[in-house]
């Protein structure tokens, strides 16, 4: 028997839940993580009653105390799958050994998102063994196939939605605690991620008369399609400093001192010509300003000597928020001005909208970090990736998407790459906020052990029988483990 988070944590890392590879493993490595779950958190498992959304979603319901605010519940969410880990990569340690050393775990999936998932584990663990009752419902939705754009969590907000459930507040993995958010800004920062981009698959294509190459027409179908990539070449779309990132340089402004820190507040007073600094800069920092658009695959033509009837291009769009596909598309034909060549999504999400910070949610969240982090102050900014929360700010707008973990450089990079490991002090202080997030958005009063034990006995019968059992009643809309790409 593991005894504490860190060793729990490393039994789960052993356990190579790989999404990317379940057509070879099948659902086995799944199947006994859920199983060790139940073994590593009894009283958790006992009192919420926990349901299968799908083979590889599993949703837990804490029914808080007051009726009427059981339709605004809190939502922590987490996945238990794993990217791949290429054992020939130069891994300290193997990256499903689960090794403690020099105060870490280290192994694939410690930070994304198993880590996450043990911190709230624990602290939901804690909390029924302090007597503590919310006053909202409390529901984790832990997913299986998050990084195969799978839909176990499309279907669990599904599921809610359904149910007449708008959540209060939506915590999901994203942002962390990194130590200097940007060169000159060297305060330990909670990045807290308050809205996504959304992507798109967008399709070219072009027909043309077919024919000999040796008498070519005047532009091919590959010419066409050559010369409609090549407008899309540079900026399509116009850079607009995102509210999000005004409020984040602000913020960094208010911890930074000196040049830098009046740069920062100079950057964050004027959105329009911070803008068009970050859209000149490029790269990264043009990414933050606007809408992307990267060409990835080209094809037309048969043979050496034939006139192709068709070409076709693939390009891949990061959608900024405030733009929807609708208007990306429309946008991408103008920039094209060829009528031969149409413009069509082959899949897509669009962005999302960018949760507020000026409200109570984001203000627990602040709390909550304070207590894990003493000094560190939550900043907001707008995620490049997408996260399994997507699927709910369709019909929430407290959307946020922070792990409370602490990263350095090496630790970011090292999310999908080399060498993950995590702090074993970043878990505890993990517990600490999810904890303190808990208490501060379900009633704020503390501990109410008087009623723990009549919430206790709701949760056990409430559901009805079986609702403790992990063949749940959502296994009639199961399916099997599905690593759909979608996006
Ligand atoms: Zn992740």
């Amino acid at each position: 028997m593991e005894t504490n988070a860190s060793e729990r944590l490393a039994a789960l890392v052993r356990i190579p839940t790989v999404s990317a590879h379940i057509d070879t493993t099948g659902p086995a490595p799944f199947e006994k993580l859920i199983d060790a779950l139940w073994v590593f958190y009894p009283v958790l498992h006992e009192r919420l009653a926990c349901e299968r959304v799908t083979e590889a979603g599993l949703l837990y319901r804490w029914p808080g105390s007051d009726p009427e605010l059981a339709r605004e519940p809190v939502v922590l969410m987490a996945h238990f799958d794993v990217v791949p880990a290429d054992e020939a990569d130069p891994w300290t340690y193997p990256p499903f050994e689960g090794r403690i050393a020099d105060g870490r775990v280290w192994g694939r999936g410690t930070l994304d998102d198993k880590g996450a998932l043990v911190c709230i584990c624990e602290a939901i663990e804690s909390l029924l063994t302090s007597g503590f009752t919310p006053s909202r419902d409390i529901y984790l939705s832990f997913s299986g196939n998050e990084e195969t754009y799978g839909d176990a969590a499309r279907a669990i907000a599904a599921t809610l939605r359904e149910r007449g459930v708008t959540p209060h507040l939506v915590l999901d993995e994203g942002g962390a605690v990194v130590a200097a958010p940007l060169p000159w800004v060297k305060a330990p920062t909670a990045m807290v991620g308050v809205g996504e981009k959304g992507v798109m698959t967008v399709r070219l294509e072009t027909t043309a008369a077919p024919g000999h190459a040796s008498a070519p027409g005047k532009a091919t179908a590959v010419a066409r399609i050559g010369r409609a990539v090549a407008r899309l070449t540079g900026p399509v779309f116009p850079a607009r400093l995102p509210k999000t990132t005004a409020t984040m340089l602000d913020t960094f402004a208010e911890h930074t001192t000196g040049a830098p820190g009046l740069m920062l507040k100079t950057l964050a007073r004027f959105p329009a010509l911070t803008a068009q600094i970050f859209g000149k800069l490029g790269g990264e920092a043009g990414a933050t300003v606007r809408t992307t658009v990267a060409p990835t695959m080209i094809e037309g033509g048969t043979a050496a000597n034939v006139l192709p009837s068709r070409a076709s291009a693939v390009l891949n769009v990061r959608v900024a928020p405030g733009e929807t596909t609708a208007s990306v598309l429309a946008r991408i034909a103008r920039r094209i001005a060829d009528r031969s060549v149409s413009v069509t999504m082959t899949e897509g999400t669009p962005a999302s909208r960018e949760a507020p910070t000026d409200c109570e949610q984001y203000r627990a969240i602040g709390r909550a970090v304070a207590a894990a982090y003493p000094g560190v102050k939550p900043a907001p900014y707008i995620m490049a990736a997408a996260t399994d929360s997507r699927h709910f700010h369709t019909f929430t707008d407290w959307v946020y998407r922070f792990a409370p973990l602490a990263m350095d450089a090496a630790q970011l990079a090292s999310v999908h790459g080399v060498d993950e490991s995590v702090e074993i002090s970043s878990l505890e202080r993990g517990r600490v906020f999810y904890e303190h997030l808990v208490r501060g958005t379900t009633g704020g009063s503390g501990t109410t052990s008087r009623s723990g034990e009549e919430a206790g006995t709701t949760s056990r019968s409430g559901e009805g029988p079986g609702t403790t059992s992990r063949s749940g009643e959502g296994a009639g809309g199961s399916k099997m483990i599905n690593p759909s790409k979608e996006a």
